[in-house]
């Protein structure tokens, strides 16, 4: 009999701490403002928080089987996962946003090698280092074979959402 992963994600609250860009009742919530309903641990709300995106966001690590170490908790890790954010000829795509300015470099190398050991093609993102304030929209890095870097980088020149 197998058993599958299964983690909850209280004390983390990294999606609701603005590390990844939502907008809840109304406000925008993004890197440097986090939703009005997080305490850093929880939310104060928790019995009313909305289905969409709340209810229905499950990271990388908190997602049922997650291949994630138990060290990727997002907050103490510094990264949230979003798996099979796209597609890419067939293959599913991670995207990786950091919990801070970066990803830290032990979790962003495992990344890059689950990406390389599965085939499947990884994007992260990061803000500039040299700036005092976060930026909602943060520098993507496509990792991957080239023809997915060139394709991720037409379509941000297209100006194309890419999840
Ligand atoms: S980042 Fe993941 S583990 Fe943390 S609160 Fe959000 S869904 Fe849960
Ligand atoms: S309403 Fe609650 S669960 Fe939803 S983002 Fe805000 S703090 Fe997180």
């Amino acid at each position: 009999m197998s058993s599958q992963i299964q983690r909850r994600c209280q004390p983390c609250t990294a999606c609701c701490d603005g590390w990844v860009r939502m907008v809840i009742e109304g406000t925008a919530v993004y890197p440097g403002h986090p939703c009005p309903h997080s305490n850093g641990h929880a939310c104060d709300d928790y019995l009313n928080r909305p289905v969409d995106p709340c209810h229905n966001f499950i990271c990388g690590w908190v997602q049922t089987g997650s291949p994630l170490p138990e060290s990727f908790r997002p907050d103490t890790a510094g990264v949230i996962v979003l798996p099979d954010a796209r597609r890419w000829q067939n293959r599913p795509v991670d995207v990786a946003v950091p919990v801070g300015r970066s990803i830290p470099a032990e979790p962003l190398d495992w990344l890059k090698e689950f990406a390389m050991q599965e085939g499947r093609p990884l994007i992260y993102m990061e803000q500039d280092s040299g700036e005092q304030d976060y930026r909602s929209d943060q520098n993507l890095v496509a990792y991957g074979p080239p023809e997915f870097q060139n394709e991720i980088r037409l379509l941000l020149e297209a100006g194309e959402k890419l999840w």
